[in-house]
C-alpha cells in the first residue's frame, strides 16, 4: 500500500486525518497540506474511487493554487467515499457527519468539488460555521452556479492564445467533463466566438464538427441526462474525447486522464487544465516536446478558489469576478513568458512562482527556527 509520507516534502502535508463512522458508512479523508500563508481552503470531493494519495495530491495542488493566486490561504482537500448521486437524505447525513467530526480542525475550510455543491456547503456551514461556495440565500457567491472557474478559464485561454498564434474566433474546442467547470468554460468560450465541437461526461462523448449547442447540452445535464442524449452528433464512448481533433482541449473531469500511454492521441494545439491534476507530469513533458502549450491546473482553474476566498472575506460577486479576470491574466502571462524565456515547462515556471511565495511565508513561522537542526525529518 502506498504511504502518503512517501510523497511528503518540505511543504507538507501537515495533517492527514481518516474519518470512519460505520453506523452510517462514512469513510473520508482530510489532508491539510501547507498552512504557512493561512488556513487551508480546498474542496470536498465525493466519489466511489477516491484515495488518500489522490487527496494528498489534490491538497498539494490547492497549496500551489492558493499561493499562486495570491489569496491568504493554504491548501487542503477532503474526500468522502460514495456515489454523489445517492439519495439526498443519505448524502446530507454523510456530509453533516463528516463536517461535525472535523469541527475542531480550524486549519481547514470546506469548499465544493466534484460530487458536492452549494447545498452541501450550506449543510457544512450549518454544522460547523466554516465553509465557502455557499448558496446566495445565506450570503454566498455560488461559484459553480455563476461559473467562476469557467470564467477564469476563458481569460487564461485569451492570454495563452498570444503564445499560440491563432485567434479564439472559430477555434475548435473539446471539453472532457460537462459539470460546473466544463459547461461554464464552454459557455464563456463559445460566447467569445469559439466553437464547441466535442464534449464528454461520465456516460460517453458527443462530437459535431459544425458545433454543439451549449445551452441544449446544459439543459440535458440539468435534467439529469447525459451529453450523449444530445440530438445532433456522433455518439461515442467517453474515451473518444481524447481523439477528437481540435485547437483547444480542456480536461474538466477526473485526475490523471492523460498520461504517458495516451497523450500521443491528443490532436490539439493548446491544453488548458480545467480539472485538478488531469495530466501526469510525463504527459505534460511530452506535450512540451511536441510544441503543444499546456497551462497547468493550479494556474488555469484558480477562478473558483479566488471566488471562494473573496466570499469568505465578505466580498461581492462583481468584485470577485473582476479579481479572477485580473489575477488569472496576470499569472498566465507571468508563467508563460517565463516558460518561454527559459525554455522550461509552464508547470515548472508556475511552481517557482507559488513555492517562492510559500517559502517566504514559512520563514516567518515558529517551526522554521528548528528546520536547520541536523537529522530533521
Ligand atoms: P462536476 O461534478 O460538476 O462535473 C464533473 C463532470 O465530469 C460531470 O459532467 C461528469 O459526468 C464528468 N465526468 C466524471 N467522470 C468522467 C470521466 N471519466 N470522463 C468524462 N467525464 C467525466 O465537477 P466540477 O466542479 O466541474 O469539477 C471538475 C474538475 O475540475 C475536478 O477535477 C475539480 O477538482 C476541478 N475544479 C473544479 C472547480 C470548481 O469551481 N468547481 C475549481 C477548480 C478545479
Amino acid at each position: 500500500m502506498t504511504d502518503v509520507f512517501d510523497f511528503a516534502d518540505d511543504l507538507g502535508p501537515s495533517k492527514v486525518i481518516h474519518v470512519y463512522e460505520p453506523s452510517i458508512c462514512l469513510k473520508a479523508i482530510l489532508v491539510v497540506d501547507n498552512v504557512a500563508i493561512g488556513p487551508s481552503i480546498g474542496g470536498l470531493r465525493m466519489a466511489p474511487d477516491v484515495s488518500t494519495l489522490e487527496c494528498f495530491r489534490l491538497a498539494r495542488a490547492m497549496t500551489l493554487k492558493n499561493a499562486a493566486a495570491g489569496i491568504r490561504h493554504g491548501g487542503g482537500k477532503s474526500v468522502v467515499y460514495g456515489d454523489p448521486r445517492m439519495p439526498k437524505t443519505e448524502k446530507e447525513r454523510l456530509v453533516r457527519a463528516l463536517a461535525s467530526s472535523l469541527r475542531n480542525v480550524h486549519e481547514y475550510i470546506f469548499g465544493p468539488d466534484m460530487g458536492t455543491d452549494e447545498e452541501c456547503m450550506a449543510w457544512v456551514k450549518d454544522e460547523i460555521g466554516r465553509a465557502v461556495g455557499l448558496p446566495r440565500e445565506i450570503g454566498g457567491i455560488p461559484l459553480d452556479e455563476i461559473g467562476a472557474t469557467g470564467f477564469g478559464i476563458s481569460h487564461v485561454v485569451d492570454v495563452a492564445l498570444r503564445y499560440c498564434g491563432f485567434p479564439l474566433e472559430g477555434a475548435r474546442v473539446v471539453i472532457q467533463g460537462f459539470g460546473a467547470v466544463g459547461s461554464h468554460a464552454a459557455r464563456f468560450l463559445t460566447g467569445s466566438g469559439a466553437v464547441l465541437v466535442g464534449v464528454s461526461d461520465s456516460r460517453g462523448s458527443m462530437y459535431n464538427a459544425r458545433g454543439l449547442d451549449v445551452r441544449d447540452l446544459s439543459a440535458l445535464k440539468k435534467a439529469g441526462r447525459s451529453v450523449t442524449d444530445y440530438a445532433d452528433g456522433l455518439r461515442q464512448d467517453r474515451e473518444a474525447v481524447i481523439d477528437m481533433e481540435c485547437d483547444i482541449w480542456i480536461p474538466a473531469a477526473r485526475p490523471d486522464v492523460i498520461h504517458e500511454d495516451n497523450v500521443s492521441r491528443l490532436r490539439t494545439k493548446l491544453v488548458i487544465e480545467g480539472a485538478n491534476i488531469p495530466l501526469t507530469v510525463a504527459a505534460e513533458k511530452y506535450l512540451h516536446k511536441k510544441g503543444i502549450l499546456c497551462v497547468p491546473d493550479f494556474i488555469a482553474n484558480a477562478g473558483g478558489v479566488i471566488c471562494a476566498a473573496m466570499e469568505y472575506h465578505g466580498s461581492t460577486q462583481a468584485a470577485a469576478l473582476e479579481t479572477i479576470g485580473e489575477k488569472l491574466r496576470e499569472n498566465t502571462e507571468l508563467v508563460l513568458r517565463d516558460a518561454e524565456n527559459r525554455g522550461i515547462l509552464p508547470r515548472e515556471a508556475a511552481i517557482n512562482v507559488a513555492v517562492s511565495r510559500i517559502k517566504k511565508a514559512m520563514e516567518i513561522r515558529r517551526w522554521s527556527l528548528f528546520s536547520s537542526a541536523p537529522g530533521f525529518c
